[in-house]
């Protein structure tokens, strides 16, 4: 049975239907209120929901960020490790080129090695030659034909011949201009996927060029590859300039030395010859000076036998001029002399007897010897040869010939009331240097190099009155090299001379 059927009473039917109204009432604000806050709740979470996904984009963001970042410093890093190395072999490079003087040699340095070292697949290098045709100096990655055919590919191009020869710059693939189309065609013809090319310079501009490149496209230029085949292809150019240098400087040696090889050949035949008149002539005045001793022997003698009065007594202008003829022949004969002695000498005919002779009882002889003399013109003579002075390897006779002539000549033409020096001295360990001067007329410069010739008088007033054969000094001369010394003079006029002589110690 229905259970509203069993409530009769309507009162509270009614009071029951309106307490189920207010239920529900109640119930709907209730539910209204639980939905209000739901929405509320709802709204904060949406709001906290953007605010998360806003911090996760950011988040994502930095990440991205960070990712980035990372790769540009891998990137950078491994453009620094290629810069290290490419220097390092770059420095090394440069030593090797700096070693080497020899053009091919220079070339030959850029091998495989060390073009792989740089970090480069492949090298093209080329130079211009005299007539203006290109040479391959470099071909690493190619055939040699092959390379001859880039070259011509290369040059070929008007931008890379003006850009890299004409004006001495770099060029790389990845410059944008207007011959961009013809850089791919470039590129696929050296098998590259990018290149480098700097000139090879030299002081009047670029002799060539050098292309260094890499096969893969992943490898990117930077301006560090730039910088590095321009320095190294400058210093390729530096190295040959510095042989070129030495080739010009080398040949001008050759050239030199040819010279002076020919100029010796030259003056030798001329010593020869000079050599052989000498002799020549050292044995004509041998013979002549043989052949007038003879003849004037016999002169003397009769004119001895004549003056002595052993044909009968003479009248006195007879007698006179037999005395005169006397006098002139013992001057010839003392010419004669002098002119065999030199021939001797100088042909090497006299054989020197070499002992160890003490210069200062030389000089004491010399002494007493030409004391006369020296009295009559009033001469202070004067010796200085200290006891340490040691013993000199000479012919004592031909020493004795050299200090009688060259004081001779001093008390000769030193005037009345002058002074005479003989000193000696050790020049050094081996030699020992003698040195007579006098206070007397001295010789003017021009005459200093003459008065040892042959003949040689100097012009002045003593000559004119005084005998002499201009052969004193030429025989002293002789005799002194003869000893392996040396002979000097020095002199001012009207002052007097020094003259200088160095013998071996005994
Ligand atoms: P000579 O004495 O026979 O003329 P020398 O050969 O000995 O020949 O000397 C050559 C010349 O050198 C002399 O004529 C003289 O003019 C000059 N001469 C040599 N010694 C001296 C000297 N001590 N002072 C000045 N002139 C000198």
């Amino acid at each position: 049975m229905d259970p509203l059927n069993q409530v009769r009473d309507p009162m509270l039917l009614e009071s029951i239907i309106n307490f189920a109204g207010m239920i529900g009432l109640v119930g709907m604000i209730l539910l209204s209120i639980v939905l209000v806050f739901k929405m509320e709740r709802l709204r904060t979470l949406n709001a906290e929901l953007a605010k998360l996904r806003r911090a996760f984009e950011e988040l994502d963001e930095q990440a991205k960020l960070i990712v980035r970042t990372d790769l540009e410093l891998h990137r950078a890093q491994e453009e620094l490790d290629k810069k290290v190395a490419g220097l390092v072999t770059l420095q090394k490079l440069t030593r090797l080129l700096t070693t080497t003087l020899d053009e091919e040699e220079i070339f030959h340095k850029l091998d495989e090695r060390n073009i792989c070292e740089l970090g480069y697949d492949r090298a093209l290098g080329f130079t211009r030659d005299g007539q203006g045709s290109f040479l391959v100096r470099i071909a690493i990655g190619y055939a040699p034909a092959e390379a001859q055919a880039l070259a011509g590919e290369f040059t070929g191009q008007p931008m890379i011949v003006d850009k890299v020869l004409g004006k001495s710059n770099v060029f790389a693939s990845s410059d944008s201009d207007r011959t961009a189309q013809e850089i791919p065609r470039l590129l696929k013809a050296l098998g590259l996927s990018s290149f480098v090319c700097a000139p090879i310079p030299q002081k009047d501009g670029a002799i060539g060029a050098l292309v260094l490149g890499y096969e893969s496209p992943y490898t990117h230029l930077t301006d560090s590859d730039k910088d590095l085949v321009y320095v190294l292809a400058a210093q390729i150019g530096q190295a040959l300039e510095n042989a070129k240098l030495f080739e010009e400087q080398w040949r001008a040696q050759q050239d030199l030395e040819n010279k002076i090889q020919q100029r010796t050949r030259e003056l030798t035949a001329a010593l020869q010859e000079i050599k052989a008149i000498s002799k020549r002539k050292s044995d004509f005045i041998s013979a002549v000076s043989h052949e007038l001793r003879t003849p004037l022997t016999s002169i003397k003698g009769y004119a001895s036998i004549v003056a002595a009065g052993k044909l009968g007594e003479l009248p006195p202008a007879a007698k006179e001029r037999i005395e005169k003829i006397n006098k002139h022949s013992d001057n010839l004969s003392s010419l004669i002399n002098n002119l065999l002695d030199i021939a001797r000498i100088e042909s090497g005919r006299e054989v020197l007897k070499f002992e160890a002779v003490n210069l200062k009882a030389l000089a004491d002889n010399l002494a007493d010897m030409l004391a006369p003399p020296m009295k009559d013109k009033g001469i202070e003579f004067s010796i200085q040869i200290p006891p340490e002075v040691p013993l000199v390897r000479a012919d004592r006779n031909q020493i004795d010939r050299v200090f009688i002539n060259i004081v001779g000549n001093a008390i000769k033409f030193t005037p009345p009331g002058g002074r005479i020096t003989v000193a000696a001295r050790l020049q050094d360990p081996q030699t020992v240097e003698i040195k007579v001067s006098d206070t007397g007329i001295g010789i003017a410069p021009n005459d200093l190099e003459k008065i040892f010739e042959e003949f040689y008088r100097v012009d002045n007033e003593v000559n004119q009155s005084a005998k002499g054969t201009g052969l004193g000094l030429t025989l002293v001369k002789y005799i002194v090299e003869a000893h392996h010394g040396k002979l000097s003079v020095s002199s001012q006029v009207g002052h007097g001379s020094h003259f200088i002589f160095t013998l071996p110690k005994a």
